[in-house]
């Protein structure tokens, strides 16, 4: 599918949240998902429980406030919850793969969400396949329903134990929520490539979410982030840490701080807004352009714009305009009206462009033919030279751990040179941020960087990474 200004390219596959201990729990996580959509928006759902362990579930596909109305979340009852909103493909039944999922069992019914992706998912249901496990869906995320009810030690132990081993079976990215009739489980994988963050309600409740974002619309307070390798229990006794691995390090997704969270969110300590305001200013020392103005594409690379102007005294301006009324099930421009020059979601503020040397800065580049048509738009609009500075290193590998960098043939870094690059883009120049300078944005002592550097920092499971 050709890239538009309407299609990023690049999408998170999800963003979880749970609540204990708040009368308000189906109505809180309404508005928890909501501040969380742009992780997701094909399907969201919410599972909660009552004080008599009945759990009770509301799902479908679209956005929070498509699939929620007041009818809906009144039939949620219970004080506590977790939901989900998700990013996946398009095609039949997605429904079915729409989270939490809700699974009854003879010995006491459970829930679970999951953002991240599972490397060993193939092996691990082909193994549970041969030993008569059923799956209801096609997504990884289900697996771990099934290693929790297969582990030898049965059912006699306490659940934890059983969530600790199949814990320890899967492999790849993950921040899991389990629900069952009186507690919350809080999982991160043993590289926290995925963000998962503790609040605190005002009443002693929890929260507990990808993004802390989510904490500030309900007027929760930050806590801690959940570890990697951590798995937090939330019930009526507060807070308590296990570990499932004992080899843990820090690796959370680059991806996450150049573009995928929100610039209100704190990612391990590190404010999202901060790093990328960060990121511009390295990246000016590193490339910096002799020109008239900055201009940020809307809206995840304005905070760097913001950074390259202070550092460079350069002025940072309004130079493209994104139409906030465009949604999802907007009928976009045929290819023969965009070439007609019909934009309905980007569009170049000429009077600010015009005659200017622009340094236009984004946040990656992926096929590479988004670039070319902000260069060739803001071109039209009259700048007299367009300088191009991206705010991350060149993409050149797939990602495995959630994200749908599938294979390097959609990644124009992959195949040509920083200079084939430019013209293609028929940019006056380029350059990307250097993989160091992407770590000292957030001061981070690791970082993951495969899609830039090819470093996995897991084993990939037969992956294929061509
Ligand atoms: S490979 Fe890239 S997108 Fe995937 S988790 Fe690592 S940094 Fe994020």
């Amino acid at each position: 599918m050709d890239e538009t200004y309407e299609d990023r390219s690049l999408h998170e596959e999800c963003g979880v949240f749970g609540i204990y201990g708040s009368p308000e729990a189906a109505e809180m996580t309404y508005y928890g998902l909501h501040s969380m959509q742009h992780r997701g928006q094909e399907g969201c759902g919410i599972v909660t429980a009552d004080e008599n362990g009945e759990l009770f579930c509301q799902k479908g596909e679209g956005l929070v406030h498509e699939v929620f109305d007041e009818a809906r979340i009144a039939r949620l009852r219970g004080d506590m919850a977790i939901g989900h909103v998700r990013y996946a493909t398009t095609g039949a039944d997605v429904l079915e793969n729409v989270q939490p999922f809700l699974f009854r069992h003879g010995t006491g019914d459970f829930a679970l969400a999951h953002n991240g992706n599972l490397v060993n998912y193939v092996e691990l249901r082909a193994m549970l396949e041969s030993t008569g496990s059923l799956f209801q869906t096609s997504s990884d995320s289900e697996i771990l329903a099934h290693l929790i009810k297969k582990t030898p030690a049965g059912n006699s132990r306490p659940r934890i134990y059983n969530l600790i081993d199949a814990l320890k079976q899967i492999e790849g990215a993950f921040a899991f929520l389990v629900m069952t009739a009186n507690r919350i489980y809080a999982c991160r994988d043993s590289n926290g490539l995925r963000p998962l963050s503790i609040g605190r309600l005002d009443n002693g409740g929890y929260v507990v979410a990808s993004e802390t974002c989510a904490f500030d619309v309900i007027g929760a307070t930050f806590v801690r982030d959940v570890a990697p390798g951590e798995i937090v229990t939330i019930d009526r006794h507060g807070l308590r840490s296990s570990f499932f691995a004992t080899e843990c390090r820090h690796a959370m997704c680059a991806m996450e701080y150049v573009y995928f969270s929100r610039p209100d969110s704190d990612l391990e300590g590190c404010n999202v807004h901060s790093y990328r305001k960060e990121s511009g200013r390295i990246l000016f020392s590193e490339a910096p352009a002799d020109a008239d103005i900055v201009v940020g594409v809307p809206d995840s690379s304005l905070s760097a714009a913001m950074g390259y102007a202070e550092a460079g005294g350069l002025p940072y301006e309004m130079g493209l305009i994104k139409s906030k009324y465009v949604g999802r099930t907007f009928i976009e421009p045929s290819q023969a009206l965009r070439d007609k020059g019909v934009r309905m979601k980007l569009s170049a503020v000429k009077s600010v462009v015009s005659g200017r040397r622009v340094v236009l800065i984004d946040d990656s580049i992926v096929r590479g033919t988004t670039s070319m048509r902000i260069v060739r738009m803001l071109r039209e609009a009259g700048a007299s030279e367009v300088h191009v500075r991206i705010a991350s290193a060149p993409l050149r590998n797939p990602c495995f751990y959630g994200v749908d960098i599938k294979s390097k043939d959609e990644l124009i870094s992959a195949r040509k040179s920083v200079e084939e690059v430019r013209t293609m883009i028929e940019a006056d120049s380029l350059a990307f941020l250097s993989e160091e300078g992407m770590m000292a944005a957030g001061r981070c002592s690791d970082l993951c960087l495969a899609c830039f550097d090819g470093k996995y920092p897991t084993a990939l499971h037969g992956q294929d990474t061509r």
